[in-house]
């Protein structure tokens, strides 16, 4: 009788602990609010790139579209309210990615966090007194599981660029503003700095438009090489490229254009 009775509490256990990390696991997740590229959405698409990122108790908001008005609203319609945000991480300075920064500093709350590349224009800044502007070099952790990436430069056209990375047990997530460094070397060094990490998910844009087929399958293949597990190229990849993807990834191709969300 007492034995029944202790399999039963032990498998009522087991089976609250599948719910619990069943719930805990689908907690996490990223959404795009900004992004040229949409899909029979609600949302209003304009040139530009941002992803609001769950985890935990912590949200933070990757780069911030062109018009504030744009990120806003498109906010509102996600249910996504701006003065949660805990950081704010700007991947580098090109208006497609910074027009809706000034309207977020005045929106989140005293003390939050906003990473931006080392060159970054201080004018805009002097003025929020009560934010901390943090700019890093190499790799830094800037939440439980959140890392930004080293600033990749980019020797042509000298542009400072960092990545976002959710770090799992096992696997990493990488996104992208818009590569410009290049996606292969972005994802070739942050492979080197969490050798024993698969990357599951490289998104975001990949710089790659008005490249020829070619040469863009020679970037998939070694992509490949890599062993990145899937990918979701965006924002300014090109149509073109990005039907390459569809055709070299195939199952491992996934779309992530504007409100599309993405758990992990
Ligand atoms: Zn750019
Ligand atoms: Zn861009």
């Amino acid at each position: 009788m007492l034995k029944k009775k202790l399999t039963g509490i032990l498998l009522f256990l087991i089976f609250l602990s599948i719910i619990q990390s069943t719930f805990s696991q689908s907690k996490n997740s990223f959404t795009v609010v900004y992004n040229n590229l949409s899909f029979e959405t609600d949302l209003q698409s304009d040139w530009g790139f941002a992803a609001w990122i769950e985890i935990g108790k912590k949200v933070i908001l990757f780069d911030t579209g062109t018009k504030s008005k744009i990120l806003q609203q498109n906010l509102k319609k996600l249910k996504f309210n701006p003065e949660v945000v805990s950081a704010i991480v700007i991947s580098h300075e090109h208006y497609d990615h910074t027009g809706g920064l000034e309207t977020m500093l005045e929106k989140v709350q005293p003390g939050t966090h906003v990473y931006l590349p080392n060159n970054f224009d201080e004018k805009l800044l002097t003025k929020f007194e009560n934010l901390i502007f943090e700019f890093n070099e190499g790799f830094a952790k800037i939440a439980d599981n959140i890392w930004v990436s080293n600033l990749f430069q980019n020797m042509e056209n000298r542009i400072l660029e960092q990545a976002l990375i959710i770090e799992k047990n096992n696997e990493i997530i990488v996104i992208t503003g818009c590569a410009h460094p290049g996606i292969v070397e972005m994802c070739t060094k942050i492979k080197e700095y969490f050798p024993r990490k698969k990357i599951e998910l490289v998104t975001g844009g990949f710089h790659l438009r008005g490249m020829s087929v070619n040469k863009v399958k020679e970037i998939s293949d070694q992509l490949k090489l890599l062993a990145i597990e899937k990918v979701a190229p965006s924002h300014c990849t090109g149509q073109q490229s990005i039907d390459v993807f569809k055709e070299e990834w195939k199952d491992n191709y996934v779309t992530l254009n504007l409100g599309d969300s993405y758990k992990f």
